[in-house]
């Protein structure tokens, strides 16, 4: 039977193509995680790649290796698949910033941070004028798009992610070696029920009521949330119908 006791690394392959170079074959995974192929994609695979080859580190998830990301855009899921660091794994963090840019770092400290060229960026403007339009109209505007259209964007875009996999590194990225302080591991928080609706929670996260636990929600109380957006603080969950 096939993985009940897999102690093989789960991401050999990726780490077998870091360690070959194989940019389109981390694309390509990226593109399982992300769904669609993009420039933008490409560049959080290479950001990932190059970070990877800089610190000679390989990644089980089990937070050996921090990411911190500085944007929630496609860049952020080629660093997600390549790097190993999740959103569910605890080796990604944050930072509500607004920058393709990402630090990633060792658990010694040891460090690299990538942000992406602005002169990079700029260059590039006025390059794919069809790619441009169709994303204007269709993701942009929210226009009404036949499938043809919306099959040709989604095709341009791909072909798009595989050439600017191929850009010069050193051109696309400002690379900064340095030294960081890692945050701690995730801490493990323990689970209590919340006494008004019986849903399990997290005790860092439960409120007190009448000397019971109680569930954010249920107390009516604000709490971060990350959306397309960025972060910010609400009350309440998605409206339901
Ligand atoms: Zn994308
Ligand atoms: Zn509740």
């Amino acid at each position: 039977m096939v993985g009940v006791g897999e102690t093989a690394p789960l991401r050999g392959e990726i780490e077998r193509m870091i360690e070959a170079g194989d940019l389109e074959g981390l694309l390509r995974r990226a593109g399982e995680l992300h769904g669609h192929l993009c420039s933008y994609l490409a560049y959080g695979v290479v950001a990932g790649y190059t970070a990877m080859r800089e610190l000679g580190v390989t990644s089980r998830g089990m937070e050996e290796v921090v990411a911190i990301v500085e944007t929630n855009n496609c860049f952020s899921d080629g660093i997600q698949m390549v790097a190993g660091c999740t959103f569910g794994n605890n080796a990604l963090i944050y930072r509500d910033l607004g920058k393709t840019a990402v630090t990633v770092a060792k658990r010694d400290g040891t460090a690299v941070r990538l942000t992406l060229d602005p002169e990079f960026v700029e260059a590039r403007d006025g390059e794919y004028p069809e790619a441009t339009e169709l994303w204007n109209k269709i993701v942009a505007r929210r226009e009404p798009a036949t499938a043809e259209e919306q099959e040709r964007m989604m095709r341009l875009f791909a072909e798009m992610s595989y050439k600017e996999l191929r850009r010069p590194v050193s051109e696309m990225f400002r690379i900064k070696r340095m030294k960081i302080e890692v945050p701690e591991y995730a801490p493990i928080y323990a689970s209590v029920r919340c006494a008004a609706c019986g849903e399990g929670v997290m005790e860092s996260r439960a409120r007190v009521r009448d000397g019971k636990p109680i569930c954010i929600d249920c107390a009516g109380a604000e709490h971060y949330v990350l959306d397309g957006r960025g972060v910010s603080l609400t009350r309440g969950g998605p409206k339901t119908s």
